[in-house]
């Protein structure tokens, strides 16, 4: 990797102490990498973990971590509701790129909890049902696959939608007290879309069926043409900002040491 101030005046800079001083001089050096450059400056951040949800953008990163050799752990959130075809493409992908993709599921006792509350599906009644079961699902495995990172890579682009618009390549966690590195941030679907074509990348067939953004099967629908890329996403909600939490600036609870039984 040739990084491009490599003789500029960087000695001249001083050295970021603090983690946002380090996320926004990260974020300057990534502007001018290309993109296997990015990840693998990524993983010389710190140690890396890339959470997976086997989309377009988050395949075409595993093939380039898979093809970089970059030091980074590739992991992804069974949450128990997910496509058949987006589990089918886990091990697809696995063998495809001879690497192994970590997968983390709910504790049993936080689903059991969640549905005894709200009813298996009790996600459709209220916003606060679907903040507890994307609570329960997706954001306390995250905190345990981001146990120990010091970098968390995402595949989180600006034109996925609004909430995303000024996704920066690379931020401040304060609340995970890490770096986040969104190295697809400034990147069109498009270029991704032709870039997994080239690369003969293994995408989720249902992207093909209308589905540019998947997450778990009953929150997740088609778009119709002219729609945004994540109208079909908690499509029944009026709120614009709608996201699963994932990459939003909340607090990330429940990270447990003890092993406990999983979905
Ligand atoms: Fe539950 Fe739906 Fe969130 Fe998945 S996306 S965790 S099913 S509310």
């Amino acid at each position: 990797m040739t990084l491009p101030h490599a003789s500029a005046p960087r000695a001249r800079q001083s050295q970021p102490k603090t983690g946002p001083e380090r996320a926004a001089r990260l974020c300057e050096e990534l502007a001018e990498l290309s993109l296997p450059d990015r990840i693998l400056r990524a993983a010389e951040a710190g140690r890396a973990v890339f959470t997976t949800s086997l989309g377009l953008e988050d395949q075409v990163l595993t093939a380039l971590v898979a093809t970089t050799g970059a030091k980074i752990r590739i992991v992804t959130l069974d949450t128990g509701r997910l496509f058949a075809e987006t589990t089918a493409l886990i091990s697809e992908t696995e063998a495809r790129y001879g690497l192994s993709i970590a997968i983390f599921r709910p504790w049993k006792e936080e689903v059991d909890g969640f549905i005894a509350r709200y009813g298996m599906n009790g996600f459709y009644d209220s916003v606060e049902a679907r903040h507890a079961c994307c609570h329960a699902r997706k954001l306390e495995p995250l905190g345990r696959a981001l146990a120990g990172a010091e970098v968390w890579v995402t595949g989180l682009r600006r034109g996925q939608s609004g909430n995303r618009a000024n996704a920066p390549l690379a931020e401040w966690d304060a609340d995970r007290g890490l770096i986040k590195i969104n190295p697809l941030a400034d990147q069109s679907l498009e270029a991704l879309k032709a870039r997994a074509a080239a690369d003969d990348v293994p995408l989720n067939p249902l992207h093909a069926r209308g589905f540019p953004s998947i997450g778990c099967e009953p929150c997740t629908r088609a778009i119709k043409p002219g729609e945004p890329e994540r109208a079909g996403r908690w499509w029944w909600e009026q709120d614009e900002r709608r996201e699963c939490g994932l990459h939003l600036s909340a607090s990330v609870s429940g990270s447990r040491a003890q092993p406990r039984p999983q979905l």
